[in-house]
């Protein structure tokens, strides 16, 4: 394996279902196996894994955004508090339309906000 082969599997094995976090938030998981990870490295390989479709991208108004395996899902619950962002399995899911008012559509998502049971239990 080069080295460049070597980094993105380093990456991307570090995803796990579950598990969104922010670059900056990788980047410190990735130093703590090779404390030289390089930051430009990992959002050039964090941008082309999007590009191609192993990771996706889900931005949260006012909140850094955050990467997550790409597994298909569009719906996610966000946690106001901290952050974290879970797949939904919806059952009787929307099928993205071809064409909607003249558009030709390519993928829906479906965001649903509220606070997480940890966080809850915090507040009390
Ligand atoms: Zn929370």
């Amino acid at each position: 394996m080069d080295r460049n082969t070597e980094t993105k599997s380093m990456i991307l094995k570090a995803f796990k279902k579950g598990y969104t976090p922010t670059a900056e938030e990788l980047l410190q998981k990735l130093r703590e196996a090779e404390p030289n990870f390089s930051r430009a490295t990992l959002y050039r390989n964090l941008a082309s894994f999007c590009e191609n479709g192993k990771l996706k991208k889900v931005s949260v108004v006012g909140k850094t955004d955050r990467y997550e395996l790409n597994t298909g899902c569009n719906y996610h619950l966000v946690c106001e508090v901290c952050g974290k962002i879970e797949d939904l399995e919806m059952a009787g899911a929307i099928k993205t339309p071809a064409r909607l008012m003249d558009y030709e559509v390519h993928s829906h998502e479906l965001m649903f906000y509220g606070v997480c049971p940890k966080c809850q239990k915090k507040r009390k």
